[in-house]
């Protein structure tokens, strides 16, 4: 066994954040190293100083789209319109469409999360994904959840778009299966309703795109919109789908009957929805973009009243295609730097305990921890340790920053 030490070290033992001077006995373990102590064992010599360091367990990216990643910047302008940046999507998409370059993109938002610190993700996955894409390194090393996208206005293709989220997620794959419904502008209540009923016969965790526009506000309200001619520009304009007036609560009211859903967005949730919300925080989680709500230029995240309220909510980094990279650490510090208010210790949560419990997971601490997933960076030596923890500019695997010693070196 070995014992290690650094400035602070962050934990979640029984999810309450703890930020204590860091001391971890690590020993060895299925042929890997694994934190058997959270401070000094006995049996330990003198602890391997890191110095101003932190330590601490491994994050999780809520909501991402991987798919995207082969991205070098996000598509379009900051601050256009979400209708005029799908068209910029769907282009992106024809244009690289064959099985390998998905894939190759797929694998490299892989490993650029494990290289941001992140161990588990909530990816929104569209065909023609595969369960081969991920080796069972890959999954041991980032354990996630493919999320199968579900789109189409057209009441004919529910039958035949449920009959392959059922394949999706009855198939044997290193990583968890769910559905994804994507969007109130892209789906019917039909498909959204079956797509619920099929994650509650299964236990699978639902995600959706919800109130992320006030265009898709629109389109829900009257029918009209700049949704409405992008949609018609597309040839799926189907007038049946939004003929009647609904909003966002009407859609929450359907995802509120599958046991696991993740909402995604919610830039523009009024006081009733997170009144619904909250009477469903047991099994509904809120998903909060930073980056990509700022890239929009949407109107101040209800962050604050959705957290006064007790609803659960994680941060995600949605994909490459409205952000510059996969680092949910970025979306902690975009948060802290829009919201103030919000303390440290509760944006710690939104990276770690809240999205693995909304994805399924048991949240991984300190204690048990395999090396490999440990997350560390320097930090400053003095001051409030909360504090300190939102001005690190960059996490790592703690790897990247210490390795074991070899037999010499162990005590
Ligand atoms: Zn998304």
């Amino acid at each position: 066994m070995i014992a290690i030490q650094c400035r602070w070290m962050f934990s979640l033992a029984g999810g309450v954040p703890r930020a204590t001077p860091g001391l971890l006995t690590l020993a060895q373990w299925d042929g890997g190293w694994r934190v058997v102590a959270v401070g000094r064992n006995e049996s330990t010599g003198s602890p391997h100083d890191l110095g101003d360091f932190a330590i601490l367990p491994p994050l999780t990216n809520a909501h991402c789209h991987l798919e995207f990643s082969d991205l070098t910047e996000p598509l379009g302008e900051p601050g256009m319109s979400l209708p005029a940046w799908i068209k910029e999507v769907v282009r992106h998409r024809r244009a690289a469409d064959t099985e390998g370059q998905r894939r190759a993109s797929y694998l490299a938002g892989l490993a650029e999360s494990r290289r941001a610190g992140v161990a588990t993700v909530g990816d929104i996955t569209t065909l023609p994904w595969s369960p081969d894409w991920i080796s069972r390194q890959d999954a041991s090393a980032c354990p996630g959840v493919a999320m199968l996208e579900l789109l189409s206005l057209d009441v004919a293709r529910v039958d035949d778009l449920i009959q392959t989220a059922s394949r999706h997620l009855s198939n044997a794959t290193p990583w968890r299966a769910g559905l994804s419904p994507h969007a109130p502008y892209s789906t019917t209540p039909e498909l959204v309703d079956r797509a619920c009923q099929l994650c509650r016969e299964t236990g699978a965790p639902l995600a959706m795109h919800l109130a992320e526009s006030r265009e898709e506000l629109e389109l829900l309200a009257s029918g009209g919109g700049a949704f409405r001619e992008l949609l018609e520009s597309f040839g799926v304009w189907r007038e049946r789908v939004f003929d009647q007036p609904r909003g966002s609560i009407d859609v929450l009211q359907q995802l509120a009957r599958a046991p696991c859903t993740l909402v995604v967005h919610g830039n523009y949730l009024g006081h009733g929805e997170i009144e619904l919300l909250s009477q469903h925080r047991d099994r509904m989680t809120v998903v909060y973009c930073p980056r990509t709500h700022a890239f929009f230029r949407h109107d101040e995240h209800p962050l604050p009243s959705l957290l006064a309220a007790g609803v659960p909510v994680a941060l995600g980094t949605d994909s490459r295609a409205s952000n510059p990279d996969l680092s949910v650490w970025n979306e902690l510090r975009c948060a802290a730097e829009r919201h103030p208010s919000v303390s440290p210790a509760e944006l710690f949560r939104m990276v770690t305990t809240t999205p693995a419990l909304a994805l399924g997971f048991a949240p991984m601490d300190l204690l048990g921890c395999p090396i490999e997933s440990l997350v560390a960076a320097p930090i400053g030596a003095g001051g409030d340790p909360w504090e300190s923890l939102v001005e690190i500019p960059n996490v790592a695997p703690l790897l990247h920053f210490w390795q074991p010693p070899d037999s010499r070196g162990e005590l």
